[in-house]
């Protein structure tokens, strides 16, 4: 009995503790990896950061949570003193966006598609974990904001983020360095298992779907491609996920062809094939049969 009540209370203490996003980022170390001439990937806590480092100065793909900011900084440091002129995020959660208050207060220039500044702008509730993200502060908005497709001319090349629609949210972008070979996908891709899709803030699995279809076609067999979450992946690996997602709806679609509930599917394990291999992550089995099954077509 008292074992029990002692688990259910560090449970507990964990569950609040990621509820109220007061994370302990004290043992959190920022390790860099070397991409290419001129580019990095970043990993620490929360979203892989892209790092582009040369004679026209650094701009950053992403930005973790604010505790990170100094750790970050101190990374590119071990590579470049210029100053950060930039920050792309891929899209609006908080895993991402965290830096981007410290780092527009250094001078940097927070840039992203409209949804993001548009939800970061007001509270959102994000459904799947049943948790309100209270709106960021003025300070931590991006200031250019963009709908299709943008274009940065900085460091020998010209690095284009590409808006990827209702996705992992409805203001996802990819990133594309050509000269580099380098791609930052952004949540559209968790590197070996299976994805959050935030349907509340406008996700689908046929968008991630088509953001990865839309990666595949920018990436070659030497692209290094950084996952918003997970280890550096090659256009195989980006590969793998994209036709696990089809899989996954197939599934799904089968399961409600056939007359399944929801509940009924998730009882009937009718992604096992697959759980093994990509079920090992934070979104289980019965999280991404739910977002399949709820997905706007
Ligand atoms: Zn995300």
């Amino acid at each position: 009995m008292k074992a029990w009540t002692q688990t259910s209370l560090l449970l507990l203490l964990a569950i609040s503790t990621v509820c109220s996003g007061q994370q302990d980022f004290s043992n959190v170390t920022v390790q860099s990896q070397q991409l290419g001439e001129s580019v990095y990937m970043l990993t620490g806590a929360g979203g892989n950061i892209g790092v582009s480092a040369g004679a026209d100065g650094v701009f950053i793909i992403d930005d973790q949570y604010a505790p990170l900011s100094d750790k970050i900084l101190t990374a590119i440091r071990a590579f470049s003193k210029a100053p950060i002129r930039y920050v792309i995020n891929t899209h609006w959660h908080g895993d991402h966006t965290g830096g981007n208050e410290t780092f527009a207060a250094t001078g940097s220039v927070i840039i992203a598609h409209n949804n993001v500044r548009k939800r970061m702008s007001s509270d959102q509730f994000m459904a799947h974990f049943q948790r309100n993200a209270e709106a960021s502060p003025p300070q931590a908005l991006p200031v250019i904001t963009f709908s299709d497709r943008l274009s940065l001319h900085l460091n020998g090349e010209s690095v284009s983020a590409y808006h990827q629609p209702h996705a992992h949210t409805d203001g996802d972008s990819i990133i594309h360095w050509p000269s580099s070979n380098v791609l930052h996908m952004g949540d559209t891709f968790f590197n070996t298992t299976y994805p959050f899709i935030d349907l509340s803030s406008g996700g689908s699995l046929p968008g991630v779907i088509k953001a990865t279809a839309n990666g595949l076609a920018l990436a070659n067999d030497d692209t290094r491609i950084i996952p918003g979450h997970g280890p550096l992946a090659s256009k195989s690996d980006l590969q793998a996920y994209h036709d696990m997602l089809i899989q996954v709806r197939d599934l799904v679609a089968a399961a409600k062809d056939s007359g399944q509930t929801l509940e009924q599917a998730i009882a009937a394990e009718i992604t096992a094939e697959l759980d093994q291999q990509w079920g090992q992550g934070f979104i289980k089995p019965a999280d991404i049969i739910t977002f399949a099954w709820q997905s706007p077509d």
